[in-house]
């Protein structure tokens, strides 16, 4: 059961408006900024330490703090998560997705950039990622969330790839 975060009354589904003191509640997708780091032909993948979805490939990204533009959480959680500093190249693209968490499957908008490191040597955090490998742009396997898998599979990224390979 859902309840209103001004009151407390118990409300129905969103988007609901509370029965009790009017507030009304929407759910909206919350916004990530999203890495594909590409190297010579291939991306980085970092393999989720934690659930949802531990143990699978992942891309460095998580949501935007605050009023934080998505662009700028694809820097900040590509430095947090692999320690190094990354420079944005062309927009991959954005794909509706779902989050599940704390027993809620919350709507997210993936928002993807593609990115070189241009600073420091990549240094996981633990409760983060397992280990990183490399994977081909031309044939990437099931990632952890299917708009990964959507933006990966966009054609358009292999000609990305190839011009930002070094
Ligand atoms: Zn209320």
């Amino acid at each position: 059961m859902r309840h209103c975060p001004r009151c407390g009354a118990p409300t129905g589904a969103l988007p609901a408006k509370c029965g009790a003191c009017g507030y009304e509640a929407y759910l909206n997708p919350r916004p990530t900024g999203t890495v594909i780091i590409v190297r010579d032909g291939t991306f980085l993948a970092v393999r989720r330490a934690r659930d949802p979805r531990a143990g699978w490939w992942d891309l460095p990204g998580g949501f935007c703090d605050g009023f934080e533009h998505p662009a700028d959480a694809a820097v900040r959680e590509a430095r947090e998560e692999l320690g190094v500093a990354v420079e944005l190249g062309e927009f991959a693209g954005m794909h509706i997705g779902s989050y599940d968490f704390q027993g809620e499957r919350l709507p997210v908008l993936d928002c993807f950039w593609l990115a070189t490191i241009v600073g420091g040597e990549i240094a996981l955090d633990p409760a983060e990622a397992s280990e990183y490998t490399w994977l081909p742009l031309h044939d990437p396997p099931e990632m952890a969330f299917p708009t990964m898998d959507l933006v990966l599979r966009n054609p358009v990224i292999g000609r990305f790839g190839s011009r930002l390979a070094h």
